[in-house]
Formats: C-alpha cells, sequence, structure tokens
C-alpha cells in the first residue's frame, strides 16, 4: 500500500507533517490528488481547541485537485485526469435533510461537514471524496486552480450570508468584520442588488479591501461608534439586513442593534460559549426581525455555480489568497494565518512545492466587472 504527506491534528496547540497511508476509494468515492488547499478561520479554532475535533484526524476542508482514482459506479460521470474542486460541505443527497433541502445538515446538525471535521481532510496528497456523484465539480478549463480555490468554503459561505438574508434590490446592509468570508458576503450584498452596503471592521487594510469587495461605506470599530453611526446612515432606522461574520457576542450584538424592526439578522460567524440577544436589541422580543443562520452550501452544483461567476468574470476572488506556501512549510503557513501578519488574508498551499508560484507579487485589482 502507498502512503502520502498529510497533516494530521494531535491535539491542542499542534499540528504535524506525517507519512500516512493513502486512502483507496470505496463505491461511490473518488479520490483526488490535492494541488492546492488553503486554511480556514474554522481549522484555527480547531488547532486551538475551541471546535472539538478528534485527534489523529487530517485537518483540512478546502479542495482543489485531478481525480486520482474513482470508486466502483463513477466510470460513466468522471475519468481519471479530471481536474475538480469538491465543496468544504459533502451532502449525500439523500438523507432526511438532503431531502428536506438542507444538505448542509446532512445526516443531523453540521453533518454534512466532513471533511477535517469527521473524515480526513484537504492537507494532504490526496483526499478520498465520500459521495463523488454529488460532490466532485469539474473545473473549467479557463481557471486556474488559484481562482476556483476560495469556492469549496469562503465564497460560497460569505455569499451565502447575503443570500439568507434575503437581500433585495435596494436594501441597505451592514457586515461585521472584513475578512475573507465578511468580504464575500460584503461581494454578495452586490450581486444581490444592495444599495447602501456597510463594512464593519477595525483593520484599514481590510476596510480598504471592502471598499473594492462592493461597499460603499466602510467603519472603523475602533474609531465610531458603529451603532449609532450606522443608525444616522439609515434615517435613524436601521440596516435592512445585518450580517455577521466574526462570531463574537460583541458584532451579534452589534448586528442585532442595527437590524431595523421587521429586519434580517444573517449569522455566519462561528460562536463558542454563550450568545446573549439583550431585550432592547430584540424590541423585547417583539421586533419582527429574523435572526437566520447559515453553514457553508456544498455540493456540485453550488460549485458549478460559483465557479460560472469567476469564469463569466462577475467575480475575481485572487485578490484574497495573499500568501503562497508548499504543504511542507504549513507551520509557518499556520502561524502566519493564524496570527493574521503581513495583512494576510489567504494562504495558499501546495502539496507539490514545484507548484508554489515564484516571486508573487499580486496588486490587489477590481473584484466584480462591470
Ligand atoms: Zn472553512
Ligand atoms: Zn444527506
Amino acid at each position: 500500500m502507498g502512503t502520502m504527506k498529510a497533516v494530521v491534528f494531535k491535539g491542542k496547540d499542534q499540528i504535524a507533517l506525517e507519512e500516512v497511508p493513502k486512502p483507496i476509494p470505496g463505491v461511490g468515492e473518488a479520490l483526488i490528488r490535492i494541488t492546492a488547499t488553503t486554511i480556514c478561520g474554522t481549522d484555527v479554532h480547531i488547532v486551538r481547541g475551541e471546535y472539538p475535533v478528534k485527534p489523529g484526524l487530517i485537518l483540512g476542508h478546502e479542495p482543489v485537485g485531478v481525480i486520482d482514482a474513482l470508486g466502483p459506479g463513477l466510470e460513466a460521470d468522471y475519468t481519471v485526469g479530471q481536474r475538480v474542486i469538491v465543496g468544504a460541505i459533502t451532502p449525500c443527497g439523500q438523507c432526511f435533510y438532503c431531502l428536506n433541502g438542507v444538505h448542509s445538515q446532512c445526516g443531523g446538525g453540521l453533518g454534512g461537514w466532513k471533511f477535517g471535521n469527521t473524515i480526513n481532510g484537504a492537507w494532504a496528497e490526496y483526499l478520498r471524496v465520500p459521495d463523488a456523484r454529488a460532490n466532485l465539480a469539474p473545473i473549467p478549463d479557463a481557471l486556474r486552480d488559484e481562482d476556483v480555490l476560495l469556492c469549496p468554503d469562503i465564497f460560497s459561505t460569505g455569499l451565502s450570508g447575503a443570500e439568507s438574508g434575503n437581500i433585495r434590490v435596494g436594501d441597505s446592509v451592514a457586515v461585521f468584520a472584513q475578512g475573507p468570508i465578511g468580504l464575500c458576503a460584503t461581494l454578495g450584498a452586490r450581486l444581490k442588488g444592495a444599495s447602501l452596503i456597510i463594512g464593519v471592521d477595525t483593520i484599514p487594510k481590510r476596510l480598504e479591501m471592502s471598499r473594492q469587495f462592493g461597499a460603499n461605506v466602510t467603519l472603523n470599530a475602533n474609531t465610531v461608534d458603529v451603532v449609532d453611526t450606522i443608525k444616522e446612515l439609515t434615517d435613524g432606522r436601521g440596516v435592512d439586513v445585518a450580517i455577521e461574520a466574526l462570531g463574537r457576542q460583541e458584532t451579534f450584538e452589534r448586528a442585532l442593534r442595527v437590524t431595523r424592526p421587521g429586519g434580517t439578522l444573517s449569522s455566519l460567524g462561528v460562536y463558542s460559549g454563550k450568545l446573549v440577544a439583550p431585550y432592547d436589541a430584540l424590541y423585547a422580543g417583539l421586533g419582527d426581525q429574523r435572526i437566520v443562520t447559515t453553514l457553508c452550501p456544498g455540493g456540485k452544483e453550488r460549485m458549478r455555480r460559483l465557479m460560472a461567476m469567476i469564469v463569466c468574470r462577475r467575480v475575481n476572488l485572487s485578490p484574497l489568497v495573499t500568501h503562497h506556501f508548499a504543504l511542507d512549510d504549513i507551520q509557518q503557513a499556520y502561524d502566519l494565518f493564524s496570527h493574521q501578519a503581513d495583512g494576510v488574508l489567504k494562504v495558499a498551499l501546495y502539496p507539490n512545492r514545484a507548484d508554489v508560484p515564484a516571486n508573487v507579487t499580486r496588486k490587489p485589482e477590481f473584484v466584480e466587472a462591470r
């Protein structure tokens, strides 16, 4: 049996590059050779022990690769050598939740999230993909790996914040936190036709990026009273839709305070501990506000749609990929990302060192083709 390199979760604050058995795909499964992957804020929660995952698991849930082997039953649909991405969420398409339309909750709460959570993930040379027919999404020839690297999770999740918020043409929207997911939520608000889009963060560079991704007003939460300012910008009412993209009590609470009566708080953040909704922000529970939560939509049709937006130049996410590392240098990449050093937004990881682009100096460019 062959072996492969993989990054294994060893317990709180410990990851290690190890040689592990190369997986063999079973019925309905595929094996893909990973050509690029990335680190998510959720991986940092896992490594810090804030979200429980069993030690020994290979982490990572954002795969870009090439089909290396197909299990029985897939020959008619796919070919070895085909370039594919797989969503971070891999629904089975057949269970109670999938057939009720909530694919991300496949099999039960958060159950659609399998890679790097309940089964081995993408920080490896090879990845076994369950329910491959529902999940392998061919990459259009025109796109490079890096163009689609953020589709499996970040773009899908950020955009879903705008979709779940049911943003209508002309809506006012505030997006709390402008990290990679918040920026994609801002982009989503623009795609959904919002008029006023307010990006909130504390890092000036991220606020600058927020304007590129579609915000027409940005607020630095360290220098202004965000709630008062947003009320002023919306005739005292608050926004139609507030999107929370950080997962902290203070951002949740601010988002709620600026959600107008009858408006929607669309929550994407990963919270830990207790989350409190003050009665006044909730209009004593009588404000006709909606609070919706969303886990990243996955499956191959979602991935196809996201890649179609990139092929047709409606969006360009490559400015978000700020750093590039070989998978062998995972510790260095993880340290940089988890400390938000050097203006990092997303790091690309390449199992094959030769794929790491040399001398990358990517200037931020416009994001949405006009
Ligand atoms: Zn993620
Ligand atoms: Zn299912």
